[in-house]
């Protein structure tokens, strides 16, 4: 806060302390004496510090935090009540300790900060700046102008110390009470600068210290302040809660996973995803078997810490953004966003391998499991009803295993309608540059599933894929001419799609090259939205408008 020496008296002679308004330049300033100003000053402080040490004592999560802010208020009141005293008392007091104490106040809102944020400081950085405003005021005592600025700094070191710790946990900080103690600290600490510069640059004996223009400032920016910070503060504290609380009605409280609330909001949103964008996602449910003897042989306590054992095993296989749920009992759900059937498929596989490792021998545990990934017509119940009869294969095929929602071995006619594309001559539309277009994006999708079903590199994929979007493109360019002639809102709607396309490839492309999405993801693009979607579905809508004026073959439906 603002630090005052004892050798005011000098410079109080050039302005009285009970001038309450002067004329400067022609201009009207009102000066207001510094005690007057110092009076409610001291009250809020103090009214802050029994506040605060209240609610502390209320408080079970943020005693010390709050315990720390009321110290801090109370000791700056104490130290303006000694300014205000100050012709009255010795300069020891008056001076030295008052303005020990101004730098003892901002190092308890320093450690009230890192208090709130949980972190450790140490105690030479904290107490440091107390021991140079000591020392510095004993060997400057009757020298204002360096006291005064060398104490200035000291502060304002201080304060931005104290911003910097807000400013960067701001992210981890919920909520806008932090905001409110940097607003309350930065126009303080702008005003600790200018007094600072505006000593450095004063004549002795009109050092503006005092009842000046720019004390009464930096005393006002410690009056919004102590409120900001206080409010700030507290409400910091309030919604750091209200978030635990959120965290809480969203967790399992045993296994620390997310609950059914959070799973279940998620899905919806990933739903809503695969309908707009194309972006897959997929889901497991994991079954612990033969859970209850666990419970009944070893007692609840040892099933407890089973649960919790798995839930941090299937944490350490997932990624940030997957979500893993405890569904009720020893039943969880896995939920991949923008991820298809391979990478739900490896990862569940994963995770019982590594619970299975991570058990201590002769627990009769293990994992079953059944996935499935969303389709673009399902409701919730549909994709979780596939992947729990998944599960139910998984159980009753002899348990310990991961099954898929149908089986990987489907009968031979099926074989070629899951894992090939193969060009039928009913897919022509009648215009024979646009039917042999599509038949070579066909058979490069096809090279695309044999790529991923054999696990090519991404350079290989890479070159298909290359291939792929510059054939796409130039398929779209020859639709668009064709279309171009036709006026009707159709032919517009599908010059519109087609640009949609072009866009969502670009983004997907791109987002695969900085490896931010699967091929899973690309193929989904690439198989449903492009060839069956597009290719298949819209283009045989407008096959009117683009065939050729003596088709070649009838066109065929799908
Ligand atoms: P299966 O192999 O068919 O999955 O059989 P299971 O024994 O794993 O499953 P079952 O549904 O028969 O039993 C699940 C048991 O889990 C019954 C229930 O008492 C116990 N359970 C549910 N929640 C908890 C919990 O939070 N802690 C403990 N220790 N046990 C729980
Ligand atoms: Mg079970
Ligand atoms: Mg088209």
């Amino acid at each position: 806060m603002f630090p005052c020496s004892r050798s005011l008296q000098r410079h109080d002679r050039f302005h009285p302390p009970h001038q309450t308004s002067v004329f400067l330049s022609g201009s009207y300033a009102m000066l207001i004496d510094a005690r007057t100003l110092f009076a409610p000053l001291i009250a809020e402080q103090l009214t802050v510090c029994v506040a605060t040490s209240l609610m502390a004592r209320r408080s079970e999560v943020h005693k010390g935090g709050l315990y720390c802010l009321g110290a801090s208020m109370g000791i700056s009141g104490l130290a303006f009540i000694l300014f205000a005293l100050r012709d009255f008392i010795h300069p020891l007091l008056g001076v030295w300790l008052a303005n020990i104490g101004l730098t003892a106040s901002a190092s308890l809102g320093v450690l009230a900060i890192t208090t709130f944020q949980r972190r450790r400081i140490s105690a030479a950085i904290l107490w440091s700046p107390v021991a140079i405003v000591a020392v510095v005021f004993l060997v400057y005592l009757h020298e204002v102008a360096q006291s005064v600025l060398i104490s200035t700094l000291v502060l304002i070191i201080q304060y931005l110390y104290g911003i910097f710790l807000l400013f960067r946990t701001r992210r981890q900080t919920p909520g806008f009470g932090q905001y409110l103690i940097l607003c309350g600290c930065l126009p303080h600490v702008v005003m600790l600068a200018l007094h600072a510069a505006a000593i450095s640059i004063a004549h002795e004996g009109s050092l503006p210290i005092g009842s000046s223009h720019i004390a009464q400032g930096v005393y006002l920016s410690i009056f919004a302040m102590v409120n900001l910070f206080s409010i700030g503060y507290v409400l910091m504290i309030r919604e750091s809660h209200d978030e635990r609380y959120r965290q809480l009605a969203l967790h399992d409280r045993l296994t620390e996973c997310w609950n059914r609330v959070y799973l279940e909001r998620v899905a919806t949103q990933e739903m809503e995803r695969l309908k707009r964008y194309g972006t897959p996602v997929a889901l497991a449910i994991l079954d612990i078997d033969h859970f209850k003897q666990v419970n009944d042989s070893y007692g609840h306590a040892t099933g407890d810490k089973v649960l919790r054992c798995f839930a941090a095993t299937a944490r350490a296989c997932i990624r940030s953004t997957d979500v893993l749920a405890r569904w009720g009992g020893e039943e969880f759900i896995l939920l991949l966003p923008a991820s298809g059937y391979a990478a739900v498929a490896s990862l569940t596989e994963r995770i019982r391998t590594e619970f299975a490792a991570s058990l201590p021998e002769g627990l009769p545990v293990t994992l079953s499991a059944g996935y499935a990934s969303c389709q673009t017509t399902d409701t919730w119940e549909d994709w979780f009803g596939r992947a729990d009869t998944a599960l139910y294969r998984a159980k009753t095929g002899g348990r310990n295993r991961v099954e898929p929602e149908m089986p990987l071995q489907p009968p031979a006619h099926h074989t070629a309608l899951l894992f090939h594309m193969p060009w039928r001559s009913d897919y022509h539309l009648g215009n024979a540059v646009i039917d042999a277009e599509h038949l070579a994006l066909f058979d490069l999708a096809d090279r695309l599933l044999a790529g991923a079903r054999e696990r090519a590199s991404h350079h290989t994929m890479n070159e298909i894929l290359s291939v792929f979007m510059a054939q796409l493109q130039a398929h779209f360019a020859t639709e668009d001419i064709l279309l171009a002639a036709h006026t009707d809102p159709e032919a517009q709607a599908h010059l519109s799609l087609h640009k949609a396309l072009r866009e969502k490839a670009e983004h997907l492309l791109g987002h695969w090259h900085r490896k931010q999405i699967e091929i899973d993801a690309l193929l989904h693009f690439i198989v449903l939205e492009i060839t069956v979607q597009h290719m298949l579905l819209a283009d045989n809508a407008i096959a009117h408008l683009i065939a050729d004026p003596t088709p070649q073959t009838s066109l065929g439906a799908m």
